[in-house]
């Protein structure tokens, strides 16, 4: 990576790599990314140390072999690495496809811009992956990994940098519009077919990761912070089996009651 330019920030716990042409996208994520480092220490007590690599199709055909366009995750708690595009991949593609096949209330202008700033945002999901492991929450299922991951990123956002928020459930109502034959429907199925859905059945995941999206904003909005400080006092640690995950998840909030017996017909 020695090719790319770098940029410390915060006593070095949050680096970032960027190709030549990124400088100004760097810029605008490594601020985001410090004010939500500084947002999760004050709260938590917590600092990941990160590095984001952000860069363009070139740069990244010299560093990886997927397709381009999808923020993720790789690394551990020593140090996570967090790729991010710079520029337009695979996910803008698959929601401008979504948006021209639904009437859609956002006006044609924006749509280029949402769905880029919304991809940036699933590299900030990604940050909130790092968030669960070094909480102890690095043992739940896939589904509430998941949802755990959206509801760091999202809780910073609405506090923070509302304006993402909106971005965020914008394109995510966009992806629930669309019209999609769905092979999975149940969280059983999501958590077992986890490893591969993403690049097996690319739809089905984006519909799972929507539906998420939608109970992480309602349940937030009921609990805001509150919400996490429950679920690391219940689940910290892997104090989780899987018989008596659900009972508890609804102790914490009753709303997840009828949502999960929907999820299973
Ligand atoms: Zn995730």
């Amino acid at each position: 990576m020695e090719y790319l330019t770098k940029l410390n920030y915060q006593e070095n716990n949050i680096k970032i790599h960027y190709s030549d042409d990124a400088e100004s996208s760097a810029k605008d994520v490594i601020e985001l990314l410090e004010e939500m480092s500084n947002y999760y220490e004050y709260l938590f007590n917590v600092k990941p140390t990160l590095t984001v690599i952000l860069v363009n199709k070139t740069d990244y055909k010299k560093l990886f072999e997927k397709p381009y366009g999808m923020p993720f995750l790789f690394g551990s708690e020593k140090e996570w690495y967090i790729n991010m595009p710079s520029e337009e991949g695979i996910i803008v593609d698959l929601i401008k496809e979504d948006y021209y096949s639904i009437h859609h209330p956002l006006e044609e202008k924006y749509i280029n811009d949402y769905a880029n700033s919304f991809v940036t945002l699933i590299g900030f999901h990604e940050i909130g992956h790092t968030y669960c492991c070094e909480l102890g929450l690095d043992k739940l299922c896939h589904w509430f990994s998941e949802f755990m991951a959206t509801y760091f990123a999202y809780c910073f956002m609405v506090e923070k940098s509302p304006k993402h928020a909106e971005i965020w459930m914008t394109i995510n109502q966009v992806t629930l519009d669309a019209k999609r034959q769905l092979k999975y429907m149940t969280l059983d199925e999501f958590n077992e077919a986890y490893s591969t859905m993403a690049s097996e059945a690319p739809g089905d995941y984006t519909w799972f990761q929507g539906m998420f999206n939608e109970k992480v904003d309602e349940i937030y909005k009921r609990y805001g912070i509150l919400f996490i400080k429950n679920v690391l006092d219940t689940f910290k640690d892997g104090k989780m089996s899987s018989e008596d995950f659900e009972d508890k998840l609804i102790k914490i909030a009753p709303e997840f009651e009828d949502w999960l017996n929907d999820f299973r017909n």
